[in-house]
């Protein structure tokens, strides 16, 4: 599939481990990896607006989920303001999920939602309509959106030892993933005239054959870049290395290579960097943050790689402790967030106390800091400067 607006670039590799440094340009700007993509849920960041997203040095987000964006505000109102970049304000680059996930979720309720060979089936939590997501019609979504790389739809594989549902879901996943290429090939670009890339994704929990067949199949189709997923993916980080391990022989080096969820800790960002994947997203660093766990760690180098090393437990201050009060430090010395930069420990702690949103404003500008600094650092080693 060529795809010249989607240009990438391998630009260093790392002289012992799999990690590197890829460029790619999209029709709304370049992208460095590794990069951290926080999560705009549902068109927006909690707390965050673009200016803090670029602020934090962020060149690419996830600007929604597909299942969300059709339940609120609706696709007729994300084209009638231009698509979610214009709807945003948001001008780097962009990527959506397909929605799979979230109809996985669901599905452990049958009563809500059903998922068969045509996709699945759900209702509409408010106005009780039913919808229905199939692979063309996640993309057609995904097309209305607008985003630079777009997900195919996938059925995300729980966490079971129940191979031949494991193996059932995977299957799926190859064919629609056949159908949304088919689809990609005849519609590459947004209703708003811009080449999308498409991303497929290697499923198959934690059995290890079939993630093999997974990613042979999937790097078999000639797609704009390769994602792993599934239950264990970000949640379970040995058993998510190890899959990476598995998968990695069958990735081809020219392609970018996305963990989905990945990114509880700045350490689990340099654990699969290490492996030799280039993006990641999770929700968790914002999540954290409005809970007022604020990461708090340095990177040390060792042995020509990285470790995010703490005194705190889990890598986090957690600011509601008492001992904060009266404390006139940053939250991290030397960080460069604006948060480090203008307040205190002391100040932070009396607005979390106070429920103030300001709270969850600057901390979650300091957890994505973090994230994206450790990615920054990342770069850096492997460029070798
Ligand atoms: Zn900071």
């Amino acid at each position: 599939m060529s795809n010249p607006a989607f240009n990438t670039q391998l630009i260093a590799r790392h002289p012992r481990l799999a990690a590197r440094v890829m460029k790619t340009t999209t029709p709304h700007g370049e992208f460095l990896t590794p990069h951290f993509m926080p999560v705009g849920t549902r068109a927006f960041l909690n707390y965050l607006t673009p200016a803090d997203l670029v602020q934090t040095d962020s060149q690419i987000i996830l600007g929604g989920n597909t299942y969300h964006m059709l339940l609120s505000p609706g696709l007729e109102v994300i084209q009638a303001l231009g698509g979610m970049h214009k709807m945003m304000n948001w001008s780097g680059a962009m990527l959506t999920d397909s929605g799979g996930y979230q109809v996985f979720s669901l599905s452990k309720n049958s009563k809500i939602c059903q998922i068969n060979e045509e996709g699945a089936r759900f209702k509409h939590p408010i106005n009780g309509q039913i919808i229905h997501l199939t692979p063309h019609s996640s993309l057609e979504a995904q097309k209305v959106i607008g985003a630079d790389i777009i997900m195919a739809f996938d059925q995300c594989t729980p966490d079971t030892l129940d191979k031949a549902l494991v193996q059932g879901a995977m299957d799926r996943t190859h064919r629609w993933l056949l159908q949304s290429k088919a689809y990609q090939e005849k519609h590459p670009h947004s209703v708003y005239g811009f080449p999308q890339a498409l991303f497929g994704i290697i499923q198959g929990s934690y059995f290890r054959d079939l993630r093999e067949e997974s990613a042979r199949f999937v790097t078999s189709l000639d797609l704009d870049g390769i994602a792993i997923g599934g239950e264990t993916i970000g949640y379970d980080m040995q058993k998510t290395v190890e899959i990476i391990q598995w998968v990695q022989p069958y990735l081809p080096q020219d392609k970018l290579r996305y963990t989905m969820g990945v990114g509880l800790s700045p350490q689990d960002l340099i654990d699969v960097v290490a492996e030799g994947i280039d993006m990641f997203d999770c929700v968790a660093p914002t999540r954290n943050a409005r809970h007022g766990a604020l990461y708090h760690g340095h990177l040390i180098e060792e042995n020509g790689w990285l470790r995010f090393e703490s005194d705190m437990e889990n890598a986090r201050i957690q600011i509601k402790k008492s001992l904060y009060a009266k404390e006139d430090q940053p939250i991290l010395n030397g960080c460069t967030c604006y948060t480090c930069q203008h307040h205190s420990r002391g100040y932070l702690h009396y607005l979390f106390k106070t429920q103030s949103l300001a709270f969850s404003h600057l901390a979650c500008i300091h957890n994505i800091h973090v994230m994206q600094h450790t990615c920054q650092t990342m770069q850096k080693l492997i460029l070798g400067h």
